[in-house]
Order: C-alpha cells, then sequence, then structure tokens
C-alpha cells in the first residue's frame, strides 16, 4: 500500500454504542444523528463537565468507549428527555447516559444517589429520606387537620391513609412530608373539588426511586415491585405516581 493511504473498511470492532443500541426498539436511533445541536441547546445538563448531549453522542459513535463511560457527566442528566423530545430523529440519548452509567462500580457512583437507593432499599414506605410509616401518617393527619380548621371551605376535605378499594392511590415525594409538608395539600384540594376517590398508603407511599437514577436495575425493580404491591393490597385500581 502507498505511504499515507489510509484503508477505509474493515469490520468495525464491537463498542459501546453498539452494546447498548442491541438493547433498544430500533436500536434507540443511535446512528442517525444529523448533528443539528437541538438536544443540546434545550438540555439542562449542557456545559457541565465539558459535555453536552450531542457531544456525548458524537464521542459514543466515534467509538471512544473510554471517555464516554468515564465522564462524570452522565450523572449531571436529568433523564429528562427533553432532548429526545426536541430530536428531529428521536434519538434516545438518555437510554445511552443510563448504559454508561451502568459501567460505573456501584460504589463509584455519587454518594447521594446511592445513599438514596440504598435507604429506599431499608423499608417498605420506599422512602429515599428513610420516613417511617408511622411518621408519613402522622404529619398526613396533622395537615390535615390544620388545614380543614383554618380553611372552612376545605373542612370536609380528606386525606386518607390505607383506604381500602378506592379509585386510585397516591403516591408522595418524601421531600413533602419531611421538609415541606404544606406542599402536599394542593394536590389534596384538587382531588378533593374532583370528587376522586384515593388513598395515601402507608406502605410504599414515597414517589421517589433514585435506584432508578443510580441504574441499578435490580433495586429499582425491587422498588417498583414494593410500590405495585402495596396499590394491589389496597385493591386501588389506579396508580397515581407524582414523580
Ligand atoms: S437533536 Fe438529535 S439529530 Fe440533532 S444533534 Fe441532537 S441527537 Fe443529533
Ligand atoms: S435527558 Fe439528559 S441529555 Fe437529555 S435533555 Fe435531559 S438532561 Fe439533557
Amino acid at each position: 500500500m502507498a505511504e499515507g493511504v489510509i484503508k477505509l473498511g474493515g469490520k468495525k470492532k464491537s463498542t459501546f454504542i453498539d452494546k447498548v443500541k442491541e438493547f433498544l426498539p430500533e436500536g434507540g436511533n443511535l446512528n442517525l444523528c444529523l448533528t443539528c445541536g437541538a438536544c443540546s441547546s434545550g438540555c439542562p445538563a449542557t456545559g457541565l463537565e465539558g459535555m453536552d448531549p450531542r457531544k456525548f453522542l458524537r464521542m459514543a459513535a466515534l467509538g471512544m468507549d473510554e471517555e464516554v463511560t468515564k465522564t462524570p457527566w452522565v450523572w449531571w442528566c436529568t433523564m429528562c428527555q427533553r432532548c429526545i423530545y426536541v430530536c428531529p430523529m428521536k434519538i434516545n440519548i438518555p437510554q445511552l447516559v443510563f448504559y454508561a452509567r451502568q459501567s460505573w462500580p456501584r460504589d463509584e457512583r455519587p454518594k447521594g444517589i446511592l445513599g438514596s437507593c440504598d435507604m429506599a432499599l431499608r423499608n417498605d414506605t420506599c422512602s429515599a429520606m428513610g420516613a417511617t410509616e408511622e411518621d408519613f401518617q402522622f404529619v398526613v393527619e396533622d395537615v390535615l387537620e390544620e388545614y380543614r380548621e383554618s380553611q372552612p371551605e376545605f373542612a370536609e376535605m380528606e386525606a386518607p391513609v390505607n383506604k381500602q378499594g378506592v379509585e386510585f392511590y397516591l403516591n408522595q415525594n418524601s421531600r413533602e412530608p419531611v421538609t415541606e409538608p404544606d406542599e402536599m395539600v394542593p394536590l389534596w384540594k384538587i382531588l378533593h373539588l374532583a370528587g376522586a376517590d384515593w388513598t395515601y398508603g402507608t406502605k410504599g407511599w414515597a414517589a421517589e426511586n433514585y435506584c432508578m437514577f443510580l441504574a441499578d436495575d435490580e433495586a429499582w425493580k425491587h422498588i417498583v415491585e414494593v410500590k405495585k404491591k402495596a396499590v394491589e393490597d389496597l385493591g386501588c385500581k389506579v396508580w397515581l405516581n407524582t414523580e
């Protein structure tokens, strides 16, 4: 071969992006990027750690596996899916991010997310903040009583806990009962005014699931199963997850 000639062709070695494509319907469209930049312009994580979704995808497409699976940027992605929404090719970048997270050893993943997932696994409330069944029920009843007294137009409002056989089982992010209990009330009012038949449960009430953000499939599945069982045990027809 003449000096300086670059040989094209040959079988491309299997890369991280190829493996991810195998898991996704239509391969997540990961090879259809037009490099238009629409994803990066709306991404809340653009610019952090010197990265953005378009750059991340290009690096993956170029087989820069080392960089893609090591960049801490993946932990800044909120999984909001805004990039998919604006992408003309509907490319599933958050799934690529998710699998990049999975390539991190579990104990090297961000401590905040890791600790929240592990805390949720410790009890049947699934609360990442460790709030107990008793604490949750106490706060709900306490806040309800306060609003019934201070706002006569809502004197009949209810916030049931463990009510059997109702239509809706409502989840609640732990942050509200633990740090901002008043934030629970607007939704109660809407449900009250709509005449909805609903309940909280003491088990599985916490709406957040940090194990999903941790990219820990087994733990994520466990949390969902605990919540699903709580809904079924109360005989509710619809699970309303506010997260
Ligand atoms: S919006 Fe879609 S096509 Fe455009 S750069 Fe981003 S991933 Fe590529
Ligand atoms: S899912 Fe991640 S990459 Fe996509 S817009 Fe949201 S933060 Fe950015």
